[in-house]
């Protein structure tokens, strides 16, 4: 059951008021398919005076707010946040179907975005530029204006953190668009942020449905800036819609993220690194690491533990914090039952235990590891998004490169080897946005900017880059000679 909120879910935040929209749509628990409560489905209408709200709020207390006081006011969202990490972590368990300790990183990890974006909100500058003789040149740092934030089911107050948390420390004002799937926590952040001292309109969320409230705000003409976090195909929709508003994008999309295992690696240190990055999250987080490449001869020792691992695992509802919780949605694993049934002649090196008293209406799949795979084969080069991995040996360093940089995405890769040398070719050679050497992901990486290259995406988020993407950039020249 929901827990007592202090909104109204069904509810969109606008301008600083709480407002029914027409219609609602029903978020479902995927831990057993009960329907939790009802949210908005923002229409066209709702997107336009959200849009108008966040113009009106730049216009006005937030557009003249100094950076040192928006940085204060990400500063105390952060606290407030961790003042409600259980209230949060409840909602996503419930809505994400995220087990409770995975839950409760990502609240502690919106906390940070907030203390990092604020902390640094009054530190991005510009630079004064030597030119012709009796001018001086300087540049200025300032917000898109209106920035558009649509983000996906799988990693609400992570994505919402990075996102808006950078928009926020930059001066824009947010639409917010969460996923139809799972946006209490993006409502209860909101809610927050007003008692954090945002003044109306900085920060407005309008739920919905991508085609309609997502579509509607990706192509309004209002929007500066367009943050999207989700699928390549509504990714290339994205941005061809804003590309008629000449507006610029940032793209972080999908993954089939390599980890490379040398027969130099430490393999105790890996091996948690090996499983849990392609477990975690049921497998739903784009930079999984669905794919591991193993040198041949370590690949029976790597497959071994691997398997005995996931033997190891447990199954069940989120609220009893297994291993693995269920899919997001029955959608979801309708889908990835498909791709999984359909016929293949790979070997099944292992599954975890499916518990007999799971509900029945609960969005459950059975991880599986798959091993030996040829790295060319639909298993090891598409995203399954899902509790599933593809074991691939390899021979070479080179060929191990070859494998890694041979599918349409590029989000992250790990690296384990013990020479120095190697970690360094490696790095280079890689064509990902993110490569770790011997970890994996460890740490929560705030700090750390991240993006893709190729099909997963362009531009960068999280760390201290993002606001350079959330701003742009004006040279003052002055004569005075
Ligand atoms: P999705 O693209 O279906 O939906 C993401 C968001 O876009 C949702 O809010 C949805 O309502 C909205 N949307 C859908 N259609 C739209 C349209 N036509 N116009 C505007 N908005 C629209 O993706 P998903 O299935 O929710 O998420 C899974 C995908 O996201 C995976 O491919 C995964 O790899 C990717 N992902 C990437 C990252 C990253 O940082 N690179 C992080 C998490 C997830």
């Amino acid at each position: 059951m929901l827990p007592s909120l202090p909104f109204d879910p069904s509810h969109v935040l606008i301008g600083g008021a709480w407002r029914a929209t027409p219609d609602t749509l029903p978020l479902v628990n995927p831990s057993d398919g009960s329907t939790l409560c009802r949210i908005a489905r923002s229409t066209d209408a709702d997107v336009d005076t959200a849009v108008s709200a966040a113009q009106t709020a730049l216009d006005g207390p937030w557009g003249k707010m100094s950076a040192l006081e928006r940085g204060r006011c990400l500063t105390r969202l952060g606290q407030l946040v961790l003042d409600h990490a259980d209230l949060l972590t409840t909602l996503e368990t419930l809505d994400v179907g995220k087990p409770v300790t995975q839950a409760r990183a990502d609240a502690i990890a919106l906390a940070r975005y907030c203390e990092f974006y604020g902390g640094a909100a009054d530190k991005v500058h510009g630079q004064t530029i030597p030119y012709l003789d009796g001018y001086t040149v300087y540049t200025l740092r300032e917000p898109h204006g209106v920035t558009g934030h649509i983000v996906p089911w799988n990693y609400p107050m992570q994505i919402i953190g990075r996102s808006v948390g950078a928009a926020l420390a930059m001066g824009n004002a947010c639409v917010l668009k969460p996923a139809e799937d799972a946006c209490l926590t993006a409502l209860m952040f909101a809610y927050l942020a007003r008692e954090a001292g945002f003044p109306n309109g900085a920060l407005n969320v309008v739920p919905g449905l991508g085609i309609e409230a997502g579509a509607a705000l990706a192509r309004h003409p209002g929007v500066h800036h367009l943050s999207f976090t989700g699928s390549v195909e509504t990714g290339k929709t994205i941005q061809g819609l804003a590309a008629q508003n000449v507006v610029p994008v940032t793209l972080e999309l999908g993954g089939k993220s390599p980890q490379i295992v040398f027969d130099d690696a430490d393999l105790d240190d890996a091996l948690p690194f090996l499983v849990n990055a392609g477990l975690q999250n049921a497998g739903q987080t784009c930079s999984a690491a669905s794919r591991i490449l193993i040198q041949r001869s370590v690949y029976e020792t790597v497959a071994r533990r691997m398997a005995d691992a996931y033997r190891g695992k447990t199954m069940g509802p989120a609220s009893s914090d297994p291993d693995i919780g269920p899919l997001i949605s029955t959608k979801q694993k309708a889908r990835l039952e498909s791709l999984l049934q359909a016929d293949h002649d790979l070997t099944c090196l292992a599954e975890t235990p499916m518990p007999d008293d799971l509900p029945p209406d609960g969005a459950y799949v059975q991880p599986r590891l798959y091993g030996p795979v040829p790295p060319d084969h639909p298993m090891a080069q598409d995203e399954l998004f899902g509790p599933v991995q593809v074991l691939i040996p390899f021979d070479t360093e080179d060929e191990a490169i070859r494998i890694a940089n041979g599918t349409i995405y590029g989000l992250v890769a790990g690296v384990w080897t013990a020479n120095g040398a190697r970690q360094m070719r490696l790095a280079k050679a890689l064509k990902t946005g993110q490569v770790f050497l011997n970890n994996y992901g460890a740490g929560g990486g705030v700090e750390l900017p991240f993006g893709g290259v190729g099909k997963s995406g362009h531009g960068r988020e999280k760390g201290f880059e993002a606001l350079y993407g959330f701003s742009t950039l004006k040279t003052v020249a002055a004569k005075h000679g």
